[in-house]
C-alpha cells in the first residue's frame, strides 16, 4: 500500500488548489465581442458551475447567470430574451428548450454530452421500467429527454431527496436513475425502496478516499465537501455532502477556512467568489493523491470554450430541438419536480 510522503502531500496539494485564471489581452478583446454578439441576437448566456471560469464571469457580466442544471432552466424560461446560450452539457439545453420552447436555445457545442446520459440509452431503460410497472418512476436531470419522457418524476441533485422522502412516506416504491452513488445516498438518507439503475458519473467516480485521508493528515483542519455522485467511501469522509449550489452555501457557512472539495474543479469560480478568504483544495482523484486521472474536470464540460461560443453566435450554430410529443411527456416529471420545489 503506497503512502506519500509529507512533502508529496504538499506538493499535491499546492498543484490542486484553485488560483483564478488571469485573463490575457486577447482574451478580454474575444469577451467584448462576444458581449456584442449576445446584445445583437437578443440572447441570453447561462452557463453551469462546471464550465470553464471565463464563461462563468461572461456570463455574469452580461446578466446571465451561473448556476445548477434546474437554475439554468428556470433562469432561461424566466428571461425576456429570444435566445438562450447554455454552456454545458446537452440534456441543459434539452431542459432548457423543454421548459422554454419558443425561444432559440443555442450550445457551444453539440458534442458535450455526460456519462450517466450516455450510460442509461432510452430503449434499456424503458424495458426495465416495464419490468417493473408497480414502480413510480424517478430520475435524475442528466438524462436524455427520452428517458426524462419515461420517468413520473424528474429530480435534480438539490432536491432528489426531499422528493424520495415525499414517495417513500406516501408508499411508493421506486425506480431510480441512472446514478447509483447518488441513489444510494438518497436511500441511505430516506430509508425507501428504490431499484437502482448501475449508471457513474466518470468525474466523480475517480475521487478516492484513501486520497482524501491524506489530505487530511497534512490539513486535519479542513472541511470535506463532497457530491454525492461519489463513492460511498468518499462520502463516509465528507463534512457536507450535496448538490452544488448546496457545497457552495455550505462552503459559506462552515467555520473551517481549508475546504477539500469532492466536485468538478468548476465550481471553484463560484465557490471562491462565496468564501474568497478559504483555502479551497481539489480533492485527490485516480489515485493516492499525487496523481491525477481525470483531474476533477469533466470532459464533456470542457468542451465548452469562448471560441465556440463566439462561433455558435455568429452562425447559430448549435441550435438544440426536442420532439414536440417527447417534450410534452418529459414535462410532466419537470413540472412535478418545478410545483413541488414550490411547495417546499
Ligand atoms: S460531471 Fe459527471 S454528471 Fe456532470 S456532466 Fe460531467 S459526466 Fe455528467
Amino acid at each position: 500500500m503506497t503512502h506519500l510522503t509529507e512533502r508529496e502531500q504538499v506538493q499535491a496539494h499546492l498543484a490542486r488548489s484553485y488560483q483564478p485564471a488571469a485573463v490575457s489581452a486577447d482574451e478580454s478583446l474575444q469577451r467584448e465581442r462576444i458581449k456584442t454578439l449576445l446584445k445583437a441576437h437578443n440572447a441570453t448566456l447561462v452557463a453551469h458551475y462546471y464550465t470553464e471560469d471565463s464563461l462563468q464571469a461572461l456570463a455574469e457580466e452580461t446578466g446571465g447567470c451561473v448556476a445548477d442544471s434546474l437554475e439554468m432552466a428556470r433562469f432561461g424560461a424566466a428571461s425576456p430574451s429570444s435566445t438562450l446560450v447554455v454552456a454545458g452539457v446537452r440534456f441543459m439545453g434539452e431542459t432548457a428548450k423543454m421548459l422554454s420552447p419558443d425561444k432559440r436555445v443555442l450550445m457551444p457545442t453539440l458534442e458535450a454530452t455526460c456519462s450517466l446520459d450516455i450510460g442509461c440509452p432510452a430503449p434499456e431503460f424503458s424495458a426495465f421500467c416495464d419490468a417493473h410497472p408497480d414502480r413510480t418512476v424517478v430520475v435524475y436531470a442528466n438524462t436524455s429527454a427520452e428517458v426524462k419522457a419515461r420517468a413520473d418524476w424528474v429530480v435534480t441533485s438539490a432536491i432528489a431527496e426531499d422528493v424520495v422522502a415525499h414517495l417513500h412516506a406516501r408508499g411508493e416504491r421506486i425506480i431510480w436513475a441512472p446514478d447509483k452513488h447518488l441513489g444510494r445516498f438518497v436511500q441511505s438518507r430516506t430509508g425507501a425502496d428504490m431499484l437502482m439503475w448501475e449508471g457513474a458519473c466518470i468525474v466523480h467516480e475517480e475521487f478516492k478516499a484513501r486520497g482524501i485521508e491524506d489530505m487530511l493528515r497534512v490539513y486535519p483542519q479542513a472541511a470535506v465537501l463532497v457530491h454525492p455522485e461519489s463513492p460511498q467511501a468518499v462520502v463516509d469522509l465528507a463534512d457536507v455532502a450535496g448538490s452544488t449550489s448546496q457545497l457552495i452555501n455550505a462552503a459559506r457557512k462552515m467555520t473551517q477556512d481549508t475546504l477539500i472539495v469532492a466536485t468538478d474543479r468548476g465550481i471553484f469560480y463560484k465557490m471562491q467568489q462565496a468564501v474568497p478568504d478559504k483555502l479551497l483544495i481539489e480533492a485527490p482523484t485516480g489515485g493516492n493523491g499525487a496523481t491525477c486521472r481525470s483531474c476533477a474536470h469533466c470532459p464533456w464540460m470542457a468542451m465548452n470554450s469562448l471560441d465556440k461560443l463566439e462561433l455558435c453566435l455568429e452562425e447559430g450554430l448549435g441550435a438544440i430541438e426536442v420532439d414536440d410529443a417527447i417534450r410534452r411527456r418529459a414535462l410532466v416529471g419537470l413540472e412535478r419536480m418545478l410545483t413541488f420545489r414550490n411547495s417546499l
